[in-house]
């Protein structure tokens, strides 16, 4: 049977952290973080689960290791990189959205996701999930998932108003994953506005290419948490009873540790954590800043908005 795998795909910084550990939370999935981080930041370089340790001595992660490839030194690194560089970057996208089934770009994408694939099903005999969570967001990844891999996807596609999302990508952030102190990387509104459009424009039309996608703002998400999880069940298949929700009231989520990859500093917090909107770009971002997002991003800004 092919693995279920809800991907959250979507712009960094749009939520797409906290939707992949409220998944986590449900009982019969279990939550990888960013799968899309594992191969470099987590193995070669070195960086942290969100249980404390090594990702490469995570007891977790060292038994899907096993189980996919034979344990991780026996993982071809050189080969995962080489095919990544060749197919997971926006500029292949086109090519990945034209769906050809014969040509170069298929096999890459193929060979590519089968990695992802291998991790999904090992990940899923490790916990005795049913479903899981990967929360790597771009869109070239979804692509390849999506319409060249073995697997059951499910898309979830969490939208944030671009303005926030621009104010958001100015901000420094340390992340708590890295051993080094390292901070997530910062961009300029103009290319935030360029990224958010290009990112949400591929997500959307990999739904209209078959892939089952199920769409969200993450103002609309912040508003009414319970009842967005409850659609995101439906949405994948489970069936969760009331019990199993109350760790998720409309303000606040009580979450437990995990063994998850990536994301931002609130990807390790456990424990009562507060579900509020962010919206201080509304008072912060500088108005030549917020004109030239609003007009860049105006068309899809305007529809995301109407819901
Ligand atoms: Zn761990």
């Amino acid at each position: 049977m092919q693995p279920r795998v809800i991907f959250v795909g979507g712009v960094s910084r749009s939520g797409t952290t906290l939707l992949h550990r409220l998944l986590g939370q449900l009982p019969g999935v279990v939550s990888l973080g960013e799968v899309s981080n594992l191969w470099e930041t987590g193995l070669k370089n070195g960086d942290l689960c969100t249980c404390g340790e090594l990702i490469s001595s995570c007891v977790f992660w060292k038994e899907i290791g096993e189980r996919a490839f034979g344990g991780w030194g026996a993982l071809d690194l050189h080969e995962m990189e080489r095919l990544r560089g060749t197919i997971d970057r926006v500029r292949f996208l086109p090519a990945l959205l034209k769906g050809k089934r014969s040509d170069a770009v298929q096999q890459k994408a193929a060979a590519y996701a089968s990695y992802y694939a291998k991790i999904y099903a090992a990940a899923l005999e490790v916990s005795g999930a049913r479903v899981v969570v990967d929360s790597s967001k771009r869109a070239s990844l979804a692509c390849c998932l999506g319409m060249y891999a073995d697997i059951d996807l499910k898309l979830v596609h969490i939208i944030r108003d671009s303005r926030g999302v621009a104010y958001s990508c100015t901000k420094h952030v340390l992340r708590v994953d890295s051993v080094g102190g390292a901070t997530l990387g910062t961009a300029s509104p103009m290319d935030t506005s360029l990224n958010w459009i290009v990112q949400n424009l591929a997500l959307e039309i990999l739904g209209r290419k078959g892939v089952s996608t199920h769409m969200l703002t993450y103002e609309r998400f912040i508003d009414d948490p319970v009842g967005l999880l409850r659609e995101l069940i439906s949405f994948a298949g489970l069936s969760v009873d009331e019990p199993a929700m109350r760790f998720l009231s409309d303000d606040h989520a009580v979450l437990d540790t995990g063994h998850s990859i990536g994301g931002n500093p609130m990807r390790a917090q456990t424990g009562r954590v507060s579900l509020r909107l962010d919206d201080v770009w509304r008072t912060h971002l500088p108005r030549s800043d917020r004109l030239l997002v609003s007009a860049l991003t105006y068309p899809l800004l305007r529809r995301y908005a109407r819901g």
